[in-house]
């Protein structure tokens, strides 16, 4: 079956001398180069040792040279394994000691701490944002890898680490056919093509940046803005000869706030994504009236690549993720059972399809606990399908807030606080309570130069909701924990606001 270098191939046969990647201020590079390129990065992962089915970590910052690794792996089957440039010391241990990788590309500046971490089955390079370090010394030396090692649909093609959002981030391990799966269903949900300029401002070492950006444009033959960090400005300047943006909600708070995102500026974009975490529907209207253009929000994980995204053509609705992709499988079922439950009831999202990763890595029990016995993945997410089909999520699992016993979906408090003029943005958490379990504690944002209290908050909702799902604490904040993908961290919440009940 088809792999996404096979796609990649096809691509470069019929765009040899078009740029996959494009870098403001340096020089862009054709598919023929990178192609060659990734071929010599391939005849270095040969003479260093990797097999197929042997980890190729990477913890090194964004760079046109890290795609061209990850299509070295694909080429040669080896297991790409980005990880987050965050992590440090302890953490890095950690994770090179579950993944036993058979290389190691590290950054420059890490380089003489990590080389002492080579051993007879661990070989260590660095790789620099200039095409620098010996892993391209190396390649630079190398001729070109021909041979493509066959690999089958259910072949690992990479792991990557979950965000750690609600825990210890997992390895997933996701196949050549999850990856080629999904790449295709989306280029024809997405009507993705060769003419299409992709600005890529995210993260690689994230399914969003790595394998829904990357390789659609890689799969198509489209050309990469291949961009090192976000910046308002830039990006602006960029929608006047670029078509699509894919990214996180914070990138469109983000350029919200500049007064030069108009329908002019967009003027020649046809598609904005948004996805990793929730949209607010405020930000979907604004966007619309500043803009003219409906962010498209779909929904995935690192465990199943995308599972829905809102129609192209049709409502993109604000607050919904959209419908199944083709081919994926979409139930809301009871949280204990796993029995389906009636349209419009919320439940766990359970999903199934080729997209659906092989498991944990090396965790076999956790694998097994988050299948059901038809091959239904429990996504951890809660939600309900609406009567026109459109999934909304109003959680994760772990955020359910059980208070006196009743289950508090924290979207629904947290949707009608947003409402209120005065509210950026809340988070709603369960805090232990020594009578009700938990006690819902709103965390709220006012906007800047606008005043509003807590007794305020709680009384403008003490008609809105029943009484259990009111908060008993409210505070106010100057912004919510995010990380990179803009994930609030309710984990860092429910530790900073643990006594408060006590
Ligand atoms: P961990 O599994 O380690 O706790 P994580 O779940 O945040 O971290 P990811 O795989 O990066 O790790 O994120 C997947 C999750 O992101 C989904 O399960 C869902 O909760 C959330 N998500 C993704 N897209 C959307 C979206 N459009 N709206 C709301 N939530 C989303
Ligand atoms: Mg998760």
């Amino acid at each position: 079956s088809k792999t996404i270098f096979d796609m990649f191939e096809a691509s470069c046969q019929a765009c040899a001398d078009k740029a996959l990647f494009e870098r403001p201020g340096q020089s862009s590079i054709s598919y023929q180069e990178a192609m060659v390129q990734a071929r010599q990065l391939a005849s270095v992962l040969k003479d260093l040792g990797v097999k197929p089915g042997d980890r190729v970590a990477a913890q090194v910052d964004k760079s046109v040279e890290a795609i061209l690794l990850y299509l070295a792996c694909l080429q040669t089957g080896g297991v790409f394994l980005p990880l987050n440039t965050a992590y440090t010391g302890t953490e890095i241990d950690y994770f090179l000691n579950d993944a036993e990788p058979r290389l190691f590309v590290c950054t420059l500046a890490s380089f003489d701490e990590h080389s002492k971490r080579a051993t007879s089955s661990m070989a260590v390079e660095s790789l620099g944002s200039d095409a620098d370090g010996t892993l391209m010394a190396l390649a630079a030396k190398a001729q070109p890898l021909t041979e493509v090692m066959a690999r089958s649909s259910e072949d690992a093609a990479a792991i990557l680490y979950t965000s750690g959002t609600t825990g210890r981030s997992k390895g997933a391990i996701l196949t050549h056919g999850n990856l080629a799966s999904n790449c295709e269903s989306l280029i024809d949900a997405w009507r993705f093509e060769s003419t299409d300029r992709l600005i890529h401002a995210l993260p690689i070492f994230h399914t969003h940046g790595l394998f829904v950006a990357c390789n659609m444009a890689l799969a198509t033959g489209a050309t990469m803005i291949f961009l090192t960090r976000f910046d308002v400005d830039e990006l602006i300047d960029l929608m006047g000869s670029s078509t699509v943006l894919m990214g996180v909600p914070t990138f469109y708070t983000r350029l919200l706030k500049s007064s030069r995102l108009t329908h002019e500026a967009t003027q020649g974009m046809r598609l904005f994504t948004a996805g990793s975490a929730p949209l607010s529907a405020e930000e979907h209207a604004t966007f619309q009236e500043r803009t003219g253009h409906a962010i498209l929000e779909r929904y995935g994980m690192t465990e199943t690549c995308m599972i829905t995204s809102n129609p192209y053509d049709g409502e993109r609705r604000p607050g919904a993720v959209g419908m199944p992709l083709p081919g994926v499988e979409v139930r809301i079922a009871d949280r204990e059972s796993g029995a389906a439950l009636p349209q419009g009831e919320i439940g766990a999202i359970e999903v199934r399809g080729p997209n659906v990763f092989l498991g944990y890595w090396r965790m076999p029990e956790k694998t097994a606990s988050e299948f059901r016995d038809d091959r239904f993945f429990i996504t951890g997410d809660l939600g309900l399908i609406d009567a026109d089909g459109y999934l909304r999520i109003v959680g994760r699992d772990k955020d359910l807030v059980i208070s006196g016993g009743y289950n508090v979906y924290p979207k629904e408090v947290e949707s009608l606080i947003d409402e209120l003029p005065e509210v950026v943005e809340s988070a709603v958490i369960g805090v232990a309570h020594p009578d009700l379990g938990e006690g819902v504690t709103a965390v709220v944002v006012v906007r800047p130069g606008m005043s509003l209290d807590a007794t305020q908050i709680k009384e403008a909702l003490s008609d809105k909701l029943a009484r259990y799902k009111q908060p008993k604490q409210v505070f106010v904040v100057e912004e919510l924990p995010r990380n990179v993908m803009g994930k609030v961290q309710k984990n860092e919440l429910r530790v900073r606001y643990a006594d408060i009940y006590k």
